[in-house]
C-alpha cells in the first residue's frame, strides 16, 4: 500500500490484537468494527459517550475535591487525636524533609489524577458544543501522557494497608474522604476500562474534523 501523504494514515487504522492493517470506514451510531482476521473490536461509534463520560468525570471531580477537603481517618492513639487527610499527609512529607517522595505523591495522588478528570471534563464539554480542533488535540495528546502516571487507586490500597497495620496501636475512625476517595478510584478505573482515547480521538474526527469537511462541502 502506498501513502501520499501523513494524512493518509489517519484513515488507517491497526487492530491491537494481530497487528492487521484495515481502512478506517465510516459506521452507524451505536455499532462497531471489528478485524476483519481476529475479530477483535477495533473502534466503536457511539455518540452517547459524550454525556456519559462528561456525568463521570464532574462527579469524579465532586468526590475528589470530597476526598481532598475531609479526613480520611481519625486516629485516637493514646488519648490523642489525628486527623489525617491527603494534603496533610503530602504536607507532613515535605515538613520532615522527604522532598523526592513528596513531589511524587503530590503529582501522582493529586496533580495527575485531577488533571485527568478535568482534562476529561472539558474534552467532552467541547465535543459536545462541537468546537474547538485544535485543543481537544492538544489535550488528547497530553490526557494520553499523563494516564499513566496516575496512581490514585494505588494510593488507595496502601491506606487499605496502613489501616491494616494501625488498627493494633489504637482506635481508628474511617472518615467521609475515604469513602469519596474509594468512590472516586472506582470511577476513574470505570472510565480507563470503558472509555478509551481511541474512541474520544474517534469522536473528535467524526464530529469535529467530519462537521467541518461537511460544512465545507455547503
Ligand atoms: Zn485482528
Amino acid at each position: 500500500m502506498k501513502l501520499e501523504n501523513e494524512d493518509a494514515l489517519d484513515d488507517l487504522i491497526i487492530c491491537h490484537h494481530c497487528y492487521t492493517l484495515h481502512e478506517e470506514v465510516p459506521i452507524h451510531d451505536g455499532s462497531k468494527a471489528c478485524c476483519s482476521e481476529c475479530g477483535h473490536v477495533l473502534y466503536r461509534y457511539d455518540s452517547k459517550l459524550i454525556n456519559h463520560g462528561l456525568a463521570l468525570s464532574i462527579t469524579g471531580l465532586i468526590f475528589f475535591m470530597l476526598a481532598n477537603t475531609f479526613p480520611i481517618l481519625k486516629m485516637d492513639i493514646l488519648g490523642n487525636e489525628q486527623f489525617i487527610t491527603i494534603p496533610k499527609t503530602i504536607y507532613s512529607l515535605f515538613d520532615n524533609g522527604f522532598y523526592i517522595v513528596g513531589f511524587l505523591c503530590l503529582f501522582l495522588i493529586f496533580i495527575f489524577p485531577l488533571m485527568i478528570f478535568l482534562i476529561n471534563m472539558l474534552l467532552f464539554i467541547l465535543l459536545k458544543m462541537k468546537s474547538g480542533v485544535k485543543v481537544t488535540k492538544e489535550l488528547l495528546v497530553l490526557l494520553a501522557h499523563i494516564t499513566p502516571w496516575s496512581m490514585a487507586d494505588i494510593f488507595f490500597i496502601s491506606i487499605l494497608v496502613a489501616l491494616v497495620k494501625l488498627v493494633s496501636f489504637g482506635q481508628m475512625h474511617i472518615g467521609i474522604a475515604f469513602w469519596a476517595l474509594m468512590i472516586f478510584v472506582a470511577i476513574d478505573i470505570y472510565i480507563t476500562k470503558n472509555i478509551h482515547i481511541s474512541e474520544i480521538w474517534m469522536l473528535r474526527k467524526r464530529i469535529l474534523l467530519q462537521g467541518d469537511k461537511n460544512e465545507n462541502k455547503k
